[in-house]
């Protein structure tokens, strides 16, 4: 049997809702599937305003050039993340500063934050890892203490809440990817969410994701032509991808549903190893509901990772690591950033392993890998 690590799962209305944007003849962006995405990400997950992006790369970008972060201007975030993290702030000429996980949550740890705040300090990133919220409450009191923005990279946190608030809602501005890999999926694609009262930011990210127009202001028949108002650049999503996107939410619940069973699964096979200091499972903290974005294992050291990642590749399972550290990456160094200076991102990174996890899998698949997985760790 061959299990790919993802795969990609379709309700079958995609090619309906397709059909219908193709024969409404307008397929650029902000068009009739785009409001239909929109309005449902902000009443289902109760944000103040979202807006469909390209990507959760372009999202953060976004964030980014809407607080107008300057040379110089530094950014805490956990070097455990997806570059696209660090990049938004290196390309105004920021500098991300990163501050260390927790072990329970691999989610960035608030009391390390705060000593890493120094006066250039202007935002947070709070990455929720594997659709498991930062501790939102604390992170948000540090911001209103320092005088920080919140931006919030909920790539993977799509449908996923902290203290029953949905994650992207907590901070200035948040960030979903409905890229191939994640649960919910345009194939390329992402949100920007904007939250409280703010209206600069609201205009701000209006003009900037239009072209540097104020075209969004003449769609909503505000002026009677559009016209350049200031720097900007192009973030609008094709509506055919926002009406597959469409055809994915409608499915939203079942979606995550299905992943949760395989989550419950994988748990529960794992607890005795887990009693027997075998390995570490992902665990849910209480005031945690995810979305079951993806489920990982933590092995005593990387040497036994890696033969159970080569035992089970072997096997024809699709079983993968994660995230190389940001701050250890060759581009990390260059920062100037030293290895040991992150010691439990570092350990973290090196004794993860993601078991395969996507909607359509079935219950023979899931035990294919735990049965494998199970004969590899009699041997190790
Ligand atoms: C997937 C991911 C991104 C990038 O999302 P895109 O939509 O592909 O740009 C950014 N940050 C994190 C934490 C991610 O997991």
């Amino acid at each position: 049997m061959k299990i790919p690590y993802n795969k990609l799962y379709c309700s079958g209305n995609e090619t309906v809702y397709i059909k219908d944007a193709l024969k409404r003849g307008q397929i650029s962006g902000d068009g009739y599937y785009t409001d239909l995405v929109t309005s449902f990400i902000e009443k289902r997950f109760c944000v103040g305003r979202a807006m469909m992006t390209t990507s959760a790369t372009h999202a953060l970008e976004l964030s980014c050039l809407a607080i107008d972060l300057q040379q110089g201007d530094e950014v805490i975030m956990p070097s455990f993340t997806f570059p696209s993290t660090a990049n938004a702030v290196m390309l105004r000429g920021g500098r991300p500063v990163f501050a260390e996980i927790k072990e329970e949550t691999l989610n960035i740890d608030p009391l390390d934050v705060e000593k890493r705040i120094s006066s250039k300090t202007r935002a947070i990133i709070a990455v929720h890892y594997a659709g498991i919220g930062c501790e939102m409450d604390k992170i948000m009191d540090l911001a209103d203490r320092y005088g920080l923005y919140v931006i919030e990279d909920a790539a993977q946190a799509v449908n996923a809440r902290y203290k029953g608030k949905y994650l992207g809602s907590w901070g200035d501005m948040g960030c979903y990817s409905f890229h191939g890999t994640k649960n919910y999926t345009s194939g390329e694609g992402g949100a920007i969410l904007i939250n409280g009262t703010d209206s600069f930011l609201n205009g701000k990210i209006e003009t900037i994701r239009q072209k540097g127009t104020n075209r969004t202001q003449f769609l909503r028949g505000e002026v009677d032509r559009y016209c350049w108002v200031e720097v900007g650049s192009s973030y609008t999503p094709s509506d055919i991808l926002m009406a597959f996107l469409y055809s994915q939410l409608m499915d939203l619940d079942y979606i995550t549903a299905a992943r949760k069973k395989i989550h419950d699964y994988y748990s529960t096979e794992l607890q005795e190893y887990v009693k027997a200091g075998t390995l570490k499972t992902m665990t849910i903290p209480p005031d945690c509901e995810p979305n079951y974005h993806l489920f990982y294992i933590l092995l005593p050291s990387e040497k036994l990772r890696d033969k159970v990642m080569y035992g089970l590749n072997n096997r024809g399972i699709s079983a993968a690591i994660h995230f190389v550290p940001l701050h250890s990456a060759p581009m990390g160094v260059r920062l100037g950033y030293k290895k040991e200076e992150l010691p439990v991102t570092e350990n973290v990174s090196s004794c993860l392993l993601r078991l395969p996890m996507y909607t359509g899998m079935i219950r023979e698949e899931m035990e294919y890998v735990i049965e494998n997985l199970k004969e590899i760790l009699k041997v190790i």
